[in-house]
């Protein structure tokens, strides 16, 4: 095992096992460590309590070795993968929990929209990079996103994701995607139901099947052969729900 680190992260929730909701590693169990604090301010953010400074008060300063004792109890001490999630995660100091965890044989994963590259990218398993299209009301910055595939090299699977909502955010995903053609491309129907403030939530299921069928008329009659397609699968069986 590598020996224990002090790094202290600043966590919004941790929890689990459920599965991975969406992406490459959809359908996947997982545990997932939530951060907080994010650089962004997304138009349509779903995970407000980890990202503005009004839910500061909820966020816990954790060192590596009490995440991952959480992380254990969780999993039941048996290996799984860990999804590193926020706000955005790359703020935190989070190789330490890296190095920890694959010395007891879990993997990580981490997603983040790429506005901030961290030399521990190469450490991950799988790095999702989420550029934030433009009905977020964020600008991508373009060279961060290549900075963060840089960082990340040769280590973890690196994927693109895009949430959409309209067809100048699937002009975007285009455009995006086709300055990183190696890598593979997971596309979803963004959500438009604001997170209510006790967590608990319904989604506009029909609206989204609707997105969801027009995202695959986008992308078949683009003959964009090589984006997958998903839908948010834990938004499907809990809304918008916290701690799923
Ligand atoms: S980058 Fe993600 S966590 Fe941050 S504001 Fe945007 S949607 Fe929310």
């Amino acid at each position: 095992m590598t020996e224990a680190s002090s790094s202290t992260v600043l966590v919004s929730e941790i929890f689990g096992p459920t599965i991975q909701g969406e992406g490459v590693l959809i359908g996947l169990p997982t545990v997932f460590v939530r951060t907080g604090g994010c650089d962004y301010r997304c138009s349509w953010c779903d995970s407000l309590h980890a990202v503005e400074s009004r839910f500061r008060h909820d966020w816990k300063p954790m060192s590596t070795e009490e995440i991952w004792s959480d992380v254990t109890r969780l999993s039941g001490g048996k290996p799984l993968t860990v999804s590193l999630s926020g706000g955005n995660p790359a703020i935190q100091p989070l190789g330490d929990l890296i190095d920890l965890g694959h010395g007891e044989g879990y993997r990580f994963a981490l997603e983040t929209q790429g506005s901030l590259a961290r030399p521990w990218f190469s450490q991950l398993d799988t790095l999702v990079l989420s550029p934030k299209p433009p009905s977020s009301g964020m600008v991508c910055d373009l060279t961060a996103l290549a900075d963060c595939v840089g960082a990340a090299g040769e280590g973890p699977q690196t994927v693109l994701k895009f949430v959409v909502f309209d067809a100048e955010d699937f002009a975007f995903a285009r455009n995006v995607a086709a300055r990183f053609p190696a890598l593979p491309v997971y596309l979803q129907p963004g959500n438009h139901t604001p997170p209510p403030a006790d967590g608990e939530g319904n989604v506009d299921i029909d609206g989204l099947t609707e997105r969801m069928r027009w995202l695959v008329d986008a992308v078949a009659g683009e003959r964009w052969f090589s984006a997958h397609v998903l839908p948010q699968l834990h938004v499907m069986l809990w809304g918008n729900r916290r701690g799923v």
